[in-house]
Order: C-alpha cells, then sequence, then structure tokens
C-alpha cells in the first residue's frame, strides 16, 4: 500500500537506475567498507538472521543509499527507505516497522535529523525489535508492547557529529565512505559510458573523474552534460578536448569546483584576508545554510587542502591561493 512518509523514488539524476550498481561486485570503490560488508552479508544470511545495524556516513553522493541497496538484495530481503524529517510523528514510524517483514533493510537517509520523539521509538525497536506504543489519552492512556520482527536498520548521515550518542551507539556496523580517488571515478565512468552507449576515450572519461569532485552522483551528472554536448557539438565521442570544453562551459574548473565552491573561496580571499573566518559569517555572506556549508561544500575543500578548519574559523591554505590566481596578503613587515 502507498505510504506517504516513504521518500518518494529516487533523485532526478538517478532516474536512469540502470547506472546504479546493483551488487556488491559491480560496486567500484570504498574497497574496505565493501570487504566488511561481504563478510557481515554472508555471515547473517549462514545464521538465517538480521544483519547488525549498519550506519554510513560521509558527503552526499558517495554510494550510502546505494550500498544499503545492495545489502538488502545481497542478504536476499526486501527494502524499505523513509528519511529522517519525513518521519514527523512516532506513529510514521511505528506503520513502518510495524509493516516489515522478516529480516528486511530499513534505510533511514538523514537520521540525523529524525525528531527526537521518533528516535525514542526507534531504540527497543532496534535493541530488542520491540515497540512501546501508547494507546488512548489522559487517565485512560495506556502502553503496549508491540513485537517486530527482526530487521536490519540501515542509517546514512552525512553528518555523523549531529547523531545522539544513544543512537550512534546502537549501530553495530559504523562505516564511513570515504571521497573516490581519480582511478575509481575514472572506472566509474568509463563503466557508465557504456551504461549509456555513449562512446567515450580513455582520456575524455579520465577528464570527467579527475572533475568530478570525488564523488560518483557528480561524475553520473558530469557525464550526461557531456554526453550532450559531444552529441549537439561534436561528433557523439567523448574527448579530452569535447570534455574539457564542455566541463569548462558548465563552470566546472580544473579541480572539479564549481560556481559556489569558488564563491567560498573567493569570499574568504578577498573580504577576509584568507580568514579566520566564522561558519555563521560565511553562511550569510554567501546566503547558504551553515548545513549546506558544512555538508556539501567544505568537505571536499578540506580534503583537497584548499581550506582549513580552525578554532577561530575556516582559513584558506596556500593552495587556495594558487589556484584563484591570487597572492596572500604579506605579513606585515617581513
Ligand atoms: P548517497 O546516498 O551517499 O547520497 P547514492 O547511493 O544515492 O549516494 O549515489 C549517488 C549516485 O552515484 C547514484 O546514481 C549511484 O548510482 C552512483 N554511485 C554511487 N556509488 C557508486 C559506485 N561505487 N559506483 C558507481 N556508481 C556509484
Amino acid at each position: 500500500s502507498p505510504d506517504p512518509t516513504l521518500r518518494p523514488d529516487p533523485l532526478p539524476e538517478d532516474s536512469d537506475r540502470s547506472l546504479r550498481p546493483q551488487a556488491l561486485s559491480e560496486f567500484i570503490g570504498q574497497a574496505e567498507a565493501r570487504a566488511n560488508l561481504r563478510i557481515f552479508i554472508q555471515s547473517a544470511r549462514q545464521r538465517g538472521e538480521a544483519m547488525d545495524h549498519t550506519l554510513f556516513h560521509g558527503p552526499p553522493g558517495l554510494g550510502k543509499t546505494t550500498l544499503a541497496q545492495i545489502m538488502s538484495r545481497e542478504l536476499g530481503v526486501g527494502f524499505r527507505m523513509t528519511s529522517g524529517p519525513v518521519l514527523a510523528k512516532a506513529g510514521d514510524l511505528a506503520a513502518i516497522l510495524t509493516n516489515l517483514e522478516r529480516n528486511d533493510v530499513l534505510f533511514i537517509d538523514e537520521i540525523h535529523r529524525l525528531n527526537p520523539a521518533v528516535e525514542e521509538v526507534l531504540y527497543p525497536a532496534m535493541e530488542d525489535f520491540e515497540l512501546d506504543l501508547v494507546i488512548g489519552e489522559g487517565p485512560a492512556a495506556r502502553t503496549v508492547r508491540i513485537e517486530l520482527q527482526p530487521f536490519t536498520l540501515v542509517g546514512a548521515t552525512t553528518r555523523l557529529g549531529l547523531l545522539t550518542t544513544p543512537l550512534r551507539d546502537r549501530f553495530g556496523i559504523p562505516t564511513r565512505l570515504e571521497f573516490y580517488t581519480e582511478d575509481e571515478l575514472h572506472e566509474i565512468v568509463t563503466r557508465n559510458a557504456v551504461l549509456l552507449n555513449a562512446p567515450a576515450d580513455t582520456d575524455g572519461a579520465r577528464e570527467i573523474a579527475r572533475r568530478a569532485r570525488g564523488t560518483p552522483r557528480i561524475a553520473g551528472r558530469l557525464l550526461r552534460r557531456v554526453v550532450d554536448f559531444a552529441l549537439v557539438e561534436g561528433d557523439g565521442r567523448i574527448t579530452r578536448d569535447l570534455a574539457d570544453h564542455a566541463l569548462t562551459r558548465l563552470g566546472v574548473d580544473k579541480l572539479g569546483l564549481d560556481g559556489a565552491d569558488r564563491r567560498y573561496l573567493r569570499l574568504i580571499a578577498e573580504a577576509y584576508q584568507g580568514g579566520p573566518v566564522g561558519i555563521e559569517t560565511l553562511s550569510a555572506a554567501l546566503s547558504e545554510s551553515r548545513d549546506a556549508l558544512e555538508e556539501v561544500i567544505e568537505p571536499f575543500l578540506l580534503q583537497q587542502g584548499l581550506i582549513q578548519r580552525t578554532p577561530r574559523g575556516r582559513m584558506l591554505a596556500q593552495r587556495a591561493w594558487a589556484h584563484l590566481g591570487m597572492a596572500p596578503p604579506n605579513a606585515a613587515g617581513q
């Protein structure tokens, strides 16, 4: 039955589901996470039990949802998906939990955004597969305990630090996803180009990989746009020159930074002489939410060594000045 609390299916760039790897063996990168998951999946299968609750954390677009789906497929169980902000009331979660079948995977995206009343329901459910429901109101209210089928909760979050400790402690398998290397993204772009029927030279695929911000979702999005340029302005082939031309037109620079990334760096350079500057100040000056800066923009800039986080705020690193083509301000008298 259609359930309004279940997230309507995927983001636009995922509409072509054929690009999503369907098995662990097709999933490229995250070697350590993959090797561990393989063992835990097989062990759960051998025992015929629900796999332990798993938490994926890391920046958006690195494959958290994809891995959760792969887990359910390899475990041979059902998959249900919802997200923290969508579960407004305890009853919303209770409805989903009571409908799970034995050993199913329940995926909760943005689990750091669960409302506390909903999170309370989750604790006994995760720990003992039990649900305490309050029925009625006032003096007539009573609690009923409902037994649930065993299930695997797979949580995903871009902000591990925002999870409450009791929730975090209930995940037996916490797994951090890392940005992908250029070689891994090259493999992903090459595979996706084949699936999209778009012939890509190895150098063309590499140019996209190099500029994909370490992120498969971005690699997929850039590939589609490059295919558009190749069809309309080229002969359909994705060469290095064609990819470079298309990506430059899209505002994606040599490091893979886009307009929002450069605006962030330029603001610190031009208005704050390289910092340190506080996150709230940046958020106000850029009209971007603090969450968007911390979840989407900063992780890659940090990973690339373009910025540093200090107790007094964000600072540009030497590499950012070089990338912007600007000279850092000279310390007086040096
Ligand atoms: P997240 O849940 O972490 O935001 P998703 O699982 O939705 O990320 O992945 C984003 C997109 O990137 C999807 O289209 C997915 O198919 C693709 N993707 C993610 N990881 C990989 C991978 N290792 N290999 C190939 N494609 C991937």
